[in-house]
């Protein structure tokens, strides 16, 4: 079974997944069949189209920061304002 915390992701090559908008490390995958899944468990996202680089999500989102916490969701076009 998959840890959904998993360790703290670590600067330098940063994913983020397009499906569910939260970032990895680049490298962690959840492998389904012959695909390489994006790692959180239940995301239907995969690490080839649907990964993107974090310097690209935090170039349209200044606020974000340099190294993203696990789990949390980063939407491309910033947090939802309440
Ligand atoms: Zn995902």
């Amino acid at each position: 079974m998959t840890d959904p915390k998993g360790p703290p992701i670590q600067a330098g090559d940063i994913a983020w997944c397009l499906h569910c908008e939260r970032a990895y490390q680049k490298g962690e995958s959840r492998p389904i069949r012959d695909l390489l899944m994006c790692p959180y468990p239940g995301c239907d996202g995969d690490t080839v189209l649907d990964q993107w680089k974090w310097s690209h999500v935090r170039k349209s989102n200044p606020t974000y920061p340099a190294v993203p916490v696990r789990g949390e969701l980063y939407p491309l076009y910033g947090k939802a304002k309440v």
